[in-house]
């Protein structure tokens, strides 16, 4: 059994770390909710007062948080993690956030005699509920190799990518292509749609021609040929359409300062801007197909 301190049970952290506590370890939960922290109890965590509390006996310590500004402020905060964690505990940031601070954090974790890795997760909410998330992960590889035994537990698939920050940087590139891809396949079934040819004949024909693609076979936008896809559901989250946004800029930060092109996925941030404008940012990612057939 290792103690683990986990911090921020939200929608995914609290199937993940109560994953954790099924598998038999000590789970000491954190949140600034309390309601959060209760549900990490009930599911068989042990509620933390504070940082301190959670972190002084872990030797892993697990952070599932909004953006990089909660990152930095929960590891490097006065009262943070870097202040109470015990000499050689690893940490594994499993936020989505921006690459800078992921590396950043990191280093400063080095500098404190501590590993660190970035794991960002796709997988939704459904995946952290039944540990079949997939992780991607940056750092060394000796900090990998420790912290996989505990991804294993939370996830089916488990990717080192490289150095301190690649896990960000995986992430967000599939969720770039994720975005143009599904914007792309909107467009082919409204314009199918709109010269006369069904959603179900078109994806009969495209899903095994060259236009198929994931957006289409797994998620289908046009209500009909893929039932389980949010589209049947009047585009219920799912994904949300904010979610989504949130990666789209965090590719476009980290593309402005690689100085790469992303047309496409400018294109894409500004497409999903106009769903959050529309304050329908709320619907399944997929629900962008009502902005392109003009029905949002
Ligand atoms: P969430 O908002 O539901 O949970 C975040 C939790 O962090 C909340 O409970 C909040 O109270 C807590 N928190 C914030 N600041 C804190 C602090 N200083 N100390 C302690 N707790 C604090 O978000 P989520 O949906 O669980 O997502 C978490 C991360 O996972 C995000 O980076 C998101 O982009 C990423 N992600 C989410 C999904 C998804 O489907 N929800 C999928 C993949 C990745």
């Amino acid at each position: 059994m290792t103690t683990i301190a986990f911090i921020g049970l939200g929608n995914m952290g609290i199937g993940m770390a109560s994953n954790l506590a099924k598998a038999g370890h000590e789970v000491r939960a954190l949140d600034i909710s309390r309601d959060a922290v209760d549900r990490a109890v009930a599911a068989g965590c042990v509620g933390a007062k504070g940082t301190e509390d959670a972190v002084k006996t872990a030797d892993v310590v697990i952070t599932m948080l909004p953006a990089g500004k909660h990152v930095e402020l929960v590891y490097g905060g006065a009262d943070g993690v870097f202040a109470h964690a015990k000499a050689g505990t690893l940490c594994i940031d499993c936020s989505t956030i921006d690459v800078a601070t992921a590396r950043k954090v990191i280093s400063e974790a080095h500098l404190q005699g501590l590993n660190m890795i970035d794991a960002p997760v796709s997988g939704g909410v459904g995946g952290a509920a039944a540990g079949t998330l997939t992780f991607m992960c940056g750092g060394t590889g000796e900090a990998f190799g420790a912290a996989k035994p505990f991804l294993d537990i939370m996830g089916k698939n488990v990717f080192h990518a490289g150095d301190a920050g690649n896990g960000q940087v995986a992430k967000i590139c599939n969720n770039m292509l994720l975005g143009i891809h599904m914007i792309g396949t909107c467009e082919a079934f409204n314009l199918a749609e709109k010269l006369g040819l069904d959603a179900q004949t078109f994806y009969d024909i495209s899903s095994t021609a060259s236009g198929q693609n994931w957006s289409m076979t797994s998620y289908c936008p046009a209500p009909g040929p893929v039932p389980s896809a949010p589209s049947n559901k009047d585009y219920q989250a799912g994904f949300t359409a904010a979610m989504m946004l949130k990666d789209l800029r965090l590719a476009q930060d980290a593309a402005t300062s690689a100085r790469a092109a992303t047309p496409l996925g400018t294109q894409s941030e500004a497409l999903y801007s106009l769903m959050e404008a529309a304050a329908k940012d709320d619907l399944d990612f997929s629900g962008i197909m009502k902005l392109i057939n003009g029905s949002l």
